[in-house]
């Protein structure tokens, strides 16, 4: 939002401070620090009993941090006349109905929490009966309305704008990345079954397989495909067929009658064949996608980074599994671009994208977020594998030479910061606390990867 329209949201909140007396400002000041916490127990008491709270709240949260956060809040709003803050306040609302609509609270939680805030504030003034105790209530309404206009501002211009960009990385995705992963995973799809059989019919005692649902294939179905073709009636059933076939599978490891086992292998062949068929199809549309990847290393580029990792954490939170972020930042990268050339760093930066691509499984995300910065979303994977993929990319970078089209050739390293995502539902967290781990991983030497967690890895 510009500078005209905050000074004219700051000029309505001073106006609606200039209709109160001093008195009422001060008692209505002092009545809310008095009564804050109880004020913010129920808001919180009253939306915890929402379902749809339980997506983007846990208790260990509200208890920890959000409580005191609001306690601030509320205290703050009153004191604005006081302070004469019309336009960091104001500028304060936007921000924070920018947080709500990054992590995808509802606005309509707020008002539900807001309402519940007033009607305590009705309650405890029916107890004192001040004379102006109807001035106190009518000003906080007043003021509790405002600010939560204000939220609600911001809230829909960034909720409209990530839905824009959602709509489009769904068609990018569609074309780009998953069109190229198509064969590869009908591939990865084939290679599961067959290895499956191959191990029935080997005759092994107690062999175990994994779910197709954690296989290469399902694994990029469901964080890449289905996404990409949301809406297509065939991801459902592919979805469905895909937890069937872990259900079958299961039953395969569990049978010790051959026949009985055959018939199973028979249904989850014909199971895989539906769902060959089904991607087949869901392939077969074709837009004009607007372009999400880097030119120079073709891996994704920052404008679809934010509505990955939102829906990735959602989704991590939604079926308790694991997510892990590397940052991963070219070291002392200006001087091989001094004494090597700027061509000559390309190459390295190209190495890189390479390099990351070939660490990881489809259903993982590589992103170039600026320069020599590339960022690694590590999919259902906990810091066991993301430290391990970090290592790997060390050391390959490490060890190999690059070299020039001049004929030079040069050795350079990177540094790694790594972390698991900790279920906070704010991404931005998740994108800092990575940062951080990478300035450590910097600050302790370079050429080395820091977890989050404190731990150093690397020479
Ligand atoms: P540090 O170890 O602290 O990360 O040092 P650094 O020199 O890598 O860090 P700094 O951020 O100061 O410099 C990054 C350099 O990366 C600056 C710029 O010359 C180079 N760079 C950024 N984008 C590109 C690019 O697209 N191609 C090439 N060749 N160089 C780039
Ligand atoms: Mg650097
Ligand atoms: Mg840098």
């Amino acid at each position: 939002m510009n500078t005209e329209s905050i000074a004219m949201l700051a000029e309505q909140w001073k106006s609606i401070c200039a209709g109160y007396s001093t008195t009422d400002l001060n008692d209505t000041f002092q009545f809310i620090q008095a009564h804050s916490l109880v004020l913010v127990d129920e808001f919180y008491k009253n939306i915890m009993r929402e379902k749809e709270a339980s997506y983007f709240l846990s208790d260990n949260l509200v208890q920890n941090r959000l409580k005191a956060t609001l306690n601030q809040w509320l205290v703050d709003c009153f004191n604005v006349p006081f302070q004469q803050n019309f336009e960091e306040m104001s500028k304060k609302q936007l921000v924070v109905g920018t947080v709500h609509a990054r992590i995808g609270i509802p606005s309509w939680l707020i008002m539900r929490g807001v309402r519940e805030i007033e009607n305590k504030v009705f309650h405890l003034q029916s107890f004192k009966v001040q004379k102006n105790s109807f001035v106190i209530i009518n000003y906080i309404i007043q003021v509790l309305g405002f600010a939560s206009e204000i939220m609600c501002r911001s809230y829909e211009v960034n909720v409209e704008k990530s839905n824009d960009i959602k709509h489009t990385y769904r068609l990018f995705s569609a074309m780009q990345d998953v069109a190229v992963q198509k064969d590869k995973q009908r591939g990865s799809l084939l290679d599961w079954e067959n290895e499956l059989m191959f191990k029935v019919f080997s005759d092994k005692v107690n062999f175990k397989h994994p779910l197709l649902s954690k296989s290469e294939f399902g694994l990029w179905f469901i964080h890449k495909a289905a996404y990409a073709f949301t809406g297509s009636e065939q991801v459902d059933v592919i979805i469905e067929r895909i937890y069937e076939i872990d259900q079958l599978n299961e039953n395969v490891l569990a049978c010790v009658e051959k026949d009985k086992t055959i018939q199973l292998i028979q249904h989850i062949r014909e199971k895989n064949r539906e769902i060959q068929h089904l991607v087949d199809q869901i392939f077969q549309v074709a837009e004009y996608i607007d372009s999400g990847n880097d030119s120079l290393t073709q891996l994704l580029n920052r404008r679809y980074l934010n509505t990955i990792i939102s829906r990735e954490i959602n989704f991590s939170r939604k079926n308790d599994v694991p997510l892990s972020l590397l940052a991963i930042d070219a070291d002392y990268f200006k001087r091989i671009n001094d004494k090597y050339g700027h061509a000559a760093g390309d190459l390295a930066l190209q190495f890189i994208g390479e390099v990351l691509l070939e660490s990881v499984r489809g259903s993982d995300y590589a992103f170039r977020v600026g320069g020599e910065e590339f960022l690694l979303l590590l999919v259902d994977s906990d810091l066991t594998r993301a430290q391990e993929i970090a290592e790997n990319i060390r050391k390959r970078v490490q060890e190999t030479s690059i070299r020039t089209a001049t004929g030079n050739s040069f050795n350079f390293t990177v540094s790694i910061g790594c972390s698991l995502y900790d279920g906070h539902p704010d991404y931005q967290r998740f994108l800092d606390a990575v940062d951080t781990a990478l300035y450590a991983a910097k600050n302790s030497g370079r050429n080395r990867v820091y977890l989050a967690q404190n731990k150093v890895t690397g020479c």
